[in-house]
């Protein structure tokens, strides 16, 4: 497979085509937003022209199905791996139009949260990029993640149309229209009846290999109703049906649900996540027998990899087809099923692992409901061989208990091969959330460590540290991300040093430049640039982060003469819209961000900023002049974290605890290139089991106890001394701080003093950062891929 060719003629007609499409007589009457539309439209037309190289089969296809694909901006990011973006650059210049102007103007198509939506979007690129043949599978949600502002430092939530009507890189293939059923009945011979009947339509974008001539979809399902143009159906009153249920197609599609790790139970979701697995099923299906293979086949040659259990409803919706489309009796379905099936948990947390009542199931999807009881009796009768008589290890494995549906355990049960995204979150998947089922099934049971692409998270926000690596390493590290270790030893050389710095120091002047023109608040690039950016929970601990801040700012105060080195602050974090607390810590970031930026006895030397409306293209913008990246996450509460790699490749040095990744990164980059800190897992455990006292720690700390009783006081909040309460109280109370910020404050603060007596050395520090650089190839997802490639994938059975 080779680079595709560039073809300036081509180009250049497919762009005055996309101009007519305007009816503008010429080019320059184009505003900027039809340059971009204009831009990618020609891409897209020329991708469609000479169709990309499919890759073959080698041997099974990977099906990942996830509900969030936060893909980010996409213009760039294709030109990028097409490895067009110089040619196409000059092309526009001729124009008198810049191309990265261009490029600002998309809207981010936010069809995520966090982490696990961004995760499914680098692996599609890696897949695309390392030559693993796969289909991407999600929704076309209308609305995306919700749009950020502040008022008085309060989030406000404003809807998040990303126009994806008028999106140029989608291309709608009609024939792969899909109709699923909901509701209705399953009649006495067990035949099941739907009430109504929706459509999907498949949407997709190209998924484009890193300069290797691959494309592949990324296809989303797009709900609409069958009806309208059906009149037979419509006249049976099927669409009546339906609006009489209270179903309306169109709203099946319209919003992402706004929680990131807490699952909401609610009916329309559960629509959206069958729906989805219906037409994803369905589509494998058909390309399964347009191959002309048989169905006993279909896991020699296709694999369903569930992206957290949010598709799992997958599996019972394969059994059905399988029996009630194809006639297959239960046991050869079953073998079919479960060998085609892997399942990624995401997280220990009890709140974030699905339960679905049953009685909500059975009456959106009676059949699943049957086959899922199915499921569930005879694995009931598997453990009871195992554990006979022990009802409360039943309740804990079983997929039905109590009238709920586990999902978990349903994917653990239905799958082939279950994995964590971290070696430490593996390792407690085994042993504190599936340990009977590792005793089962011990070889089903293993470690993917995430990663992250470096075609985005640095060919693409880092331009000048990309174009150094090139002119140092003379060898492709976009595909190849280990080569970066060459880097150790120019960590030794003044003269990479100081380039270095002069690239970083340019990325925080031209930061320095966006949060003026987003806030207006002044920060000073020879700061140091403190990063933490993330969704806002509590886990996550951006209020740890704030009380140290307030510390900071009291020993500024009480000694405005001491030698300390200036520090930015900054902080970009959406809270779900229902979690009152996450919201609560938005407002005390803010309303403390206030106070400290505009008191003249500080001046530079400490603001904060919390920048609105956290993005893929603003992390972007963020990570490539961060120096300090905070992952302080409580230990054994993040799965992974990828943040901490984007930042890490990026020359930021971490504070943080031994959680997630952090681990693997502490152990790649060397315990003296990373600031680690805080209660270990093992500790965590301990200190909850002893009775953990947060006022103990408190009154032990005399600095923490003072930012306490100052976010307290209504100082911060025009005098109102419960402004702060929901935060204070969830810390406070006996029997409280369940993250245990109090219990790291210390530890936290004297790793941050560490972090001061670094950077006070700017050769040291710049040494510590190239190195870290250099230690992370390990967290390109290339590897990520490779390893699910071999360990699962494409493992021998
Ligand atoms: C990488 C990324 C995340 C995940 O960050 P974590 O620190 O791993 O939680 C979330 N949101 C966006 C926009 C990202 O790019």
């Amino acid at each position: 497979m080779s680079q595709p060719s560039f073809n300036k003629e081509h180009f250049q007609a497919a762009l005055m085509r996309q101009w007519q499409r305007f009816g503008l007589s010429s080019a320059s009457e184009m505003t900027p937003r039809q340059w971009w539309l204009a831009l990618s439209g020609a891409l897209a037309e020329r991708l469609n022209a000479q169709p990309a190289a499919a890759l073959a089969e080698n041997p099974r296809h990977v099906n990942y199905i996830s509900m969030e694909f936060l893909i980010g901006r996409l213009t760039g990011n294709n030109l990028l791996n097409l490895g067009w973006y110089q040619e196409v650059s000059e092309t526009l210049q001729a124009h008198g139009v810049s191309l990265s102007d261009l490029l600002e103007q998309e809207i981010d198509p936010a069809l995520g949260n966090g982490g696990l939506g961004r995760l499914a979007a680098c692996f599609l690129d890696s897949m695309a990029t390392v030559g693993q043949s796969a289909t991407g599978y999600g929704l076309n949600y209308q609305y995306g993640l919700f749009r950020q502002s502040f008022a008085d430092g309060q989030q406000q939530e404003a809807p998040d149309d990303w126009r994806r009507d008028s999106y140029p890189w989608f291309r709608h293939n009609e024939a792969l229209d899909v109709q699923v059923g909901i509701g209705g009945k399953v009649t006495r011979a067990g035949r099941w009846e739907p009430g109504f009947v929706i459509t999907g339509q498949a949407w997709d974008l190209p998924v484009i290999g890193y300069r290797n001539g691959v494309a592949q979809p990324l296809r989303l399902w797009q709900a609409s109703h069958a009806h309208p143009f059906n009149l037979t159906r419509f006249n049976d009153g099927d669409y009546l049906r339906a609006e009489r249920q209270g179903i309306d197609a169109e709203k099946l599609t319209k919003v992402l649900y706004p929680n990131d790790n807490l699952t909401a139970g609610k009916k329309l979701r559960l629509m959206q996540q069958y729906f989805q697995c219906a037409c994803s099923v369905a589509d494998i299906l058909r390309r399964h027998h347009l191959a002309g293979r048989g169905l006993h086949e279909l896991a020699d040659y296709e694999v369903i990899q569930l992206n957290d259990t949010h598709p799992a409803i997958a599996i019972p919706e394969l059994m059905r087809v399988l029996m009630d489309e194809h006639q297959l009796e239960w046991d050869e379905a079953w073998a079919i099923a479960c060998r085609t099936f892997a399942y990624t948990n995401h997280t220990l947390m009890p709140e974030a692992l699905e339960r679905w009542d049953a009685a909500l199931i059975k009456g959106l999807l009676p059949r699943h409901m049957q086959i899922v009881n199915g499921i569930n009796a005879r694995f009931k009768a598997l453990v009871e061989k195992t554990w006979p008589g022990d009802e409360q290890r039943w309740a804990k494995l079983a997929i039905v208990h109590d009238g709920q549906v586990q999902m978990a355990n349903l994917c653990v049960v239905g799958s082939f091969a279950v994995n964590g995204v971290a070696a430490l979150h593996s390792a407690l998947v085994v042993k504190d959330l599936f340990p009977e089922y590792h005793q089962l099934w011990p070889n089903k049971f293993h470690n993917v460590t995430n990663g992250v692409t470096p075609r985005r998270w640095l060919g693409q926000c880092n331009p000048a540290l990309a174009a150094l690596l090139d002119k140092t390493l003379k060898k492709a590290w976009a595909n190849d991300l280990d080569q970066l270790i060459a880097l150790e030893k120019r960590a030794d050389s003044a003269t990479f040093r100081r380039a270095w710095r002069e690239i970083k120091q340019a990325n925080k002047v031209r930061l320095a430049a966006f949060v003026k023109a987003r806030t207006g608040v002044e920060i000073n690039p020879q700061a140091i640039f403190d990063v933490q950016i993330k969704r806002l929970h509590e886990y996550k601990r951006q209020h740890l982060n704030l009380l140290h801040i307030l510390a900071l700012y009291k020993e500024i105060r009480e000694n405005p003469r001491a030698d300390r080195l200036p520090r930015v602050f900054l902080f970009g974090a959406k809270a779900a819209p229902g979690y009152h607390l996450a919201k609560n810590i938005i407002f005390a970031i803010n309303r403390v961000a206030e106070t400290i930026n505009n008191d003249p006895k500080v001046g530079d030397r400490l603001k904060v900023v919390f920048l609105p409306d956290y993005s893929v293209s603003a992390a972007e913008k963020l990570i490539p002049a961060a120096d300090v990246s905070e992952q302080i996450s409580t230990a054994g509460k993040e799965a992974s974290g990828t943040g901490n790699m984007k930042l890490a490749l990026n020359g930021a040095l971490t504070v943080g605890t031994l959680d997630g990744a952090n681990v693997e990164i502490a152990e790649k980059v060397g315990e003296e290139n990373i600031f680690i800190f805080g209660h270990t897992v093992e500790e965590v455990k301990a200190l909850k089991a002893g009775g953990y006292d947060p006022l103990k720690w408190r009154r032990q700390n005399k600095a923490l106890d003072a930012a306490l009783k100052e976010l307290e006081s209504g100082k911060y909040s025009g005098g109102d001394r419960h402004a702060f309460d929901l935060m204070l109280h969830s810390l406070g109370k006996q029997g409280g701080d369940p993250y245990l910020v109090m219990a790291d404050f210390a530890a936290y603060a004297e790793a941050q003093k560490q972090v001061e007596t670094l950077y006070r050395d700017p050769e040291a520090w710049t040494r510590a950062a190239i190195l870290n650089t250099a230690r992370c190839g390990m967290f390109s997802s290339d590897r990520a891929i490779r390893d699910y490639q071999t360990r699962i994938w494409q493992a021998k059975r």
